[in-house]
């Protein structure tokens, strides 16, 4: 698991929780079913069977991969459209190619992250780069879905490349997990992430047996989905898996331990950890279009057909169906 790994964990700073802190509560611990996207790619939908009041202001998220993909065989998305929210796409092996009807894009590979503000709306094109497609080779990144309010649903597309050396990177206090701040925020160490609603995302690597005190925004909601390895939740130590995502309650601190035993197929546990001021609107989610209302969903579907979201460069692949991507 590339991303971004350091030598020496022990000259990050330091972060630990104040002696005063409040653990969260685990509220919830739900396993992702795994489906497929776009093409054919395979995914984890981490976010299925939560109430998607626990999870503003974030939508989706999905672990794609982790896949060794044989030579050919790389999927990606056909073209389609967004509206009213930001894809965030974060990759931890392998290279994925993004291009969009505005002539934008770019390439992004192990621990880079894509931050595409959709805004009033925007075609693009997500796939493996065609020198992968003819090598294969082994594809892990995740995608997430952060919502806009209503007030910046209509704001102009955007984009933020954020290169892995950007990221922030710190140590718990035990030493024994790197903590990689994409976005937002840790007690004052700021990833390179600029957000439109105040969030916080974090990629963990917990060694066997450490334990993370994260402090937290009381005011953020928290969530962690497990990518990879064995561990437990909380103070009450409830044990959580890959593939499985904890909804955590109040308090201001987010504990996760990883177990002292880890299979050797994945030695260490990596988790995705999330949170933000959730922004408390009506949701009206259908396909690639996340508005407040039905009709401005209807709307969004009557617009792309029109071809006011853009329109196709001349390629081939020219989607006949709106998929969601
Ligand atoms: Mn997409």
């Amino acid at each position: 698991m590339p991303a971004v790994t350091v030598k020496d964990i022990t000259v990050l700073p330091r972060i630990g929780a104040a002696a005063t802190s409040r653990a969260r509560t685990v509220s919830s611990i739900t396993t992702a079913p795994q489906g497929f996207e776009g093409e054919g790619f395979p995914v984890r939908r981490a976010f299925a069977g939560v109430d998607i009041a626990k999870l503003d202001p974030f939508i989706h998220l999905d672990q794609m991969g982790e896949v060794e993909y044989a030579p050919g065989e790389p999927k990606g998305t056909p073209w389609h459209p967004h509206r009213g929210f930001e894809t965030v796409t974060y990759i931890i092996d392998g290279i994925f190619d993004h291009r969009d009807n505005n002539g934008g894009g770019g390439t992004i590979s192990n621990g880079d992250t894509q931050w595409m503000t959709a805004g009033a709306g925007i075609l693009h094109i997500e796939t493996p780069p065609e020198h992968l497609v003819m090598s294969g080779g082994l594809f892990h990144g995740f995608q997430l879905w952060v919502n806009l309010p209503a007030a910046k649903k209509w704001s102009p597309p955007a984009y933020q490349d954020l290169r892995a050396s950007d990221v922030a990177l710190l140590a718990s206090d035990d030493g024994g997990t790197l903590i990689r701040v994409i976005a937002g925020e840790i007690a004052g160490h700021k990833g390179p992430g600029t957000t439109q609603t105040p969030i916080t995302l974090v990629h963990a690597t917990l060694q066997p047996g450490a334990e993370l005190r994260l402090p937290w925004r009381a005011n953020y909601n928290a969530l962690v989905y497990t990518l990879a390895g064995y561990g437990f939740v909380g103070d009450e130590r409830r044990p959580v898996q890959m593939g499985q995502l904890t909804v955590f309650g109040e308090g201001d601190t987010i504990v996760v331990r990883a177990a002292d035993v880890q299979e050797s197929r994945s030695p260490e546990m990596d988790v995705f950890i999330l949170g933000g001021q959730p922004i408390k609107e009506p949701v009206a989610w259908m396909g690639p279009f996340v508005m407040n209302t039905k009709a401005e969903v209807m709307q969004a579907f009557e617009d792309f057909q029109k071809g006011l979201l853009g329109t196709i460069p001349a390629v081939h692949n020219t989607p006949k169906d709106l998929v969601e991507g």
